[in-house]
């Protein structure tokens, strides 16, 4: 291997590895560094993938039992879950991605990859310590680092016991828990609540804010709260968690709830799920300029850090953390430093989507994020209970809110609770990226009977309601 490259890349996820092919692509050289089992990152390995996996099969595994309401009957009513096949069948997703994302770099002249840890010696110089076996140095021009996120720990007493889990360690576990108490109602813990109640976990959640899903627009994360709880999810929020405590078989988690009267849910596992925090971990940020804080690496609007030849992309720069805004940054970053128009993304016209059940999408402000911003909004609204293919698919609940300036008509967010919200979020982006006017999302043709349409039927209800300026 060389030891001077024009980039160093440290961390193989969805941030780092898109950047580093986008730099060897252009012709230069580039170290790419992941310490872990391969390439793909938390997204891969602890994230996205593995508890999209599970949450394909509990899916499956509702809508078998809604068979008969389809017209479909069953031999049995009984289905047997075989967790070690589910669990088989993530494991060879994720092997089969791991190994082509090693093939696509192959393929790469001018990029190399190092197995270990990245450790800045200086802004110029960095050691590469694989697991095993001799460590080396290597030069480099520029370094990139996007090293993600680790699960949090907050200080509860008793969270070191083994029956106590983070996110990494319940997807990855042998069996279905026959308690789940989930502490954090933030995307992770909601996902991986709602999939274990669907094979059949107790699940009890607590959360310390007053609501679940803060961020997400107030009135569609309540109307799913209402959902978990009808699913037999037990939900306390406004909860404050004083301790852990053992059992033989499981553990209590001892809380108050928002009246400070005490809880104690029984436990098989506890998921402790409140959040991540940037990885800066044998960095050695302390050999450069690069300055961070709890929230992660501090970066200016080009994600330069303040060494300047050292910028930052992903997890580690903080919220908001996903697999498609680290991409975006990094592919951003990339032409930047080729030397190549970019446009860096912006929060306000990111898209995310909770994997709940039903999802939640959602792409740029709510009503409440847009007037504090200072912006005169209106909403166009569209029930899903009256929509065509949400009653074919049996999934005819949920809500779309299209938020738009009142003077201007250009879309600024779009939220959606309903089954098949993941798909509606492409249309969304596009919308909100190109500064749509309200009518525009009308005049395009969307295809009947399909879960599309739902942008044009709001749009038509408000201005017929309200007029082009609305009120
Ligand atoms: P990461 O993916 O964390 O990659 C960083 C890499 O750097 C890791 O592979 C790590 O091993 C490596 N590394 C760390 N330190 C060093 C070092 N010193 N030297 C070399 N390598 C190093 N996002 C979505 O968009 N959609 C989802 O559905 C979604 N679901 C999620 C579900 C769960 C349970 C979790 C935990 C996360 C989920 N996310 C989801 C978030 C998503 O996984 C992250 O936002 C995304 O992976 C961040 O990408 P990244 O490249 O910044 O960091």
């Amino acid at each position: 291997m060389q030891t001077n490259f024009d980039f160093i890349v440290a961390g193989g996820g969805p941030g780092g590895t898109p950047t580093a092919q986008a730099l060897a692509q252009a012709g230069k050289r580039v170290l790419l560094v992941e310490k872990g089992q391969g390439l793909g990152g938390t997204c891969l390995f602890e994230g996205c993938i593995p508890s999209k996996i599970l949450r394909e099969s509990a899916r499956r595994l509702r809508e078998l039992r809604r068979s008969l309401e389809f017209g479909l009957c069953l031999p049995s009513r009984d289905v047997h879950i075989d967790w070690s096949a589910i669990q088989q069948r993530k494991h060879t997703i994720l092997a089969g991605r791991a190994q082509a994302a090693l093939q696509k770099i192959a393929r790469l002249k001018g990029l190399e990859v190092a197995f270990g840890t990245a450790t800045l010696l200086g802004p110029h110089r960095a050691r590469i310590t694989p697991p095993e076996g001799k460590g080396f140095e290597v030069g480099f021009a520029q370094a990139v680092i996007a090293t993600g996120s680790l699960p949090s720990r907050p200080p509860i007493t008793g969270m070191d016991h083994p029956r106590v889990l983070d996110s990494d360690a319940i997807l990855a576990i042998d069996h279905i828990p026959s308690h789940l108490v989930v502490i954090g109602g933030g995307p992770i813990g909601v996902e991986l609540g709602q999939i274990f109640r669907t094979f059949g976990s107790q699940v009890t959640l607590l959360e310390a804010a007053p609501r679940i899903l803060g961020p997400v627009d107030e009135e569609l994360a309540e109307r799913l709260q209402q959902r978990m709880q009808a699913d037999g999810i037990e939900i306390h929020t406004g909860c404050r968690i004083e301790r852990i405590s053992h059992t033989g078989g499981g553990v209590y988690v001892e809380a108050r709830d928002a009246s400070g009267e005490p809880l104690h849910p029984f436990a098989e596992q506890v998921l402790l799920v409140t959040g991540r925090h940037p990885n800066v971990e044998g960095l050695g940020l302390e050999n450069t300029q690069v300055r961070h804080t709890p929230q992660g690496i501090e970066v200016d609007s080009q994600l330069c850090t303040h060494e300047t030849n050292i910028h930052a992309v992903g997890d580690v720069i903080g919220h908001p953390m996903f697999a498609h805004w680290a991409t975006a940054q990094g592919l951003a970053l990339a032409r930047h430093l080729l030397g190549l128009p970019s446009h860096f993304p912006a929060p306000e016209s990111n898209s995310a989507v909770i994997f709940s059940e039903p999802e939640i999408g959602m792409v740029g402000l709510t009503r409440a994020g847009a007037e504090a911003a200072g912006l005169e909004v209106e909403v166009a609204r569209y029930d899903f209970a009256g929509d065509a293919r949400a009653q074919i698919g049996g999934r005819a609940t949920g809500l779309l809110k299209i938020v738009f300036e009142r003077q201007s008509q250009r879309v600024v967010g779009i939220h959606a609770l309903v089954e098949g919200a993941d798909d509606l979020m492409g249309e969304a982006a596009l919308a909100i990226q190109a500064g749509m006017p309200l009518q525009a999302l009308a005049a395009a043709i969307h295809p009947h009977p399909t879960l599309t349409e739902s942008f044009a039927l709001a749009v038509r209800q408000y201005l017929a309601m309200h007029g082009p300026h609305g009120g």
